[in-house]
């Protein structure tokens, strides 16, 4: 079967390294298969979101030498490629949810979500205590005439396991560690886990390589997969995260290395061939293609802990 990767890039900002960096590796944990890529724009929020972001994070691509089949403003036959245009889509799926009882509604304010009282896990995740679960039809007419709800999915007391290509066997008990999780906010924007995975299996994806902060979402991913009648779902490879030279992680509010200080720095080549070495696939960062890199690709070479950024990525 070919293999189908992806980028579902959010662009609420210019992309940082640590961005470009899960490009990479997912173009070429791809392309080292033969493999075709998508280029989905994740821009649900369209408050936090811009066109311009998503238009130059392709002129980024391109520079770098991450090319792909369908996606973003090249279109093809799965699109909408733009995640705020496929409401209509979302809808459906959340029908089908909804027909088979797994969908409720939450009236809990944000301050009632972080009470005292809702259990919290040691890495600072908390799980919904369900508290609007269980409302009776007449409770929540009532409650609906105050205050529009967010829509919940009941997950079960279940444990959901996958083997990921670089952490190995891995899940979580989704009742216990996720709780039941946002399908759509009380704004009526539809949320991040059923975009991506409705999204995910309408274009046919079965290679996701992100990065490891979302190793967490894919139990809850997988099982909605499957509740949305996926057969098979894709193969998830979570990779490290890069981090300054303090241990913090790039983010894009602080405008962390975006690519116009390192063009100035680096030709592509150069840039792809410091990343490859620090990701472990190559053993000098010599300059080299992401077409050249991609022989050398193996999921077994790569750390899984956090990549500690060298001086010479630094801010300035
Ligand atoms: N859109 C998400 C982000 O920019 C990535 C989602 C994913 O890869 O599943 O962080």
């Amino acid at each position: 079967m070919e293999t189908v990767g992806r980028f579902a890039p959010t662009p609420s900002g210019r992309m940082h390294l640590g961005n470009i960096f899960c490009a990479l590796l997912a173009w070429l944990a791809a392309r080292s298969q033969g493999g075709r890529m998508v280029l989905r724009i994740e821009d649900l929020d369209t408050l936090r979101t811009r066109q311009e972001y998503a238009d130059k994070l392709e002129e980024e691509m391109a520079w770098l030498g991450l090319d792909w089949e369908e996606g973003g403003s090249k279109g093809g036959p799965h699109g909408p490629y733009y995640q705020s245009q496929c409401s209509p889509i979302y809808r459906q799926a959340m029908e089908i949810l909804q027909q088979k009882g797994l969908v409720y509604p939450c009236f809990c304010s944000r301050a009632e979500l972080h009470a005292a009282t809702a259990p919290h896990l040691a890495d600072g995740r908390y799980v919904y205590p369900g508290t609007c679960r269980h409302l009776t039809q007449a409770q929540r007419a009532e409650k609906a005439k105050q205050k529009s709800p967010a829509l919940r999915l009941a997950v079960p007391d279940e444990w959901v396991g996958f083997e990921d290509m670089l952490f190995g066997p891995t899940g979580e008990n989704l009742a216990r560690t996720a709780g039941d999780f946002v399908l759509m906010r009380s704004d009526g924007v539809f949320a991040y886990q059923l975009a991506v995975v409705v999204d995910d299996l309408r274009m046919g994806v079965n290679q996701v390589v992100r990065g490891c902060d979302l190793l967490d979402s894919t139990p809850r991913q997988i099982w909605l997969a499957k509740q949305l009648g996926a057969k098979t779902v894709p193969q998830y490879g979570h990779i490290p995260l890069l981090v300054d030279s303090e241990g913090r992680r790039l983010s894009k509010r602080d405008g962390d290395l975006c690519l116009d200080g390192l063009r100035e720095k680096f030709t592509a080549p150069q840039l792809v061939g410091k990343l490859g070495a620090l990701a472990g696939l190559i053993d000098r960062p010599e300059p080299l293609t992401a077409a050249e890199l991609a022989k050398e690709f193996a999921w077994e070479k790569l750390p899984r802990e956090d990549i500690r950024l060298p001086a010479d990525f630094s801010r300035a």
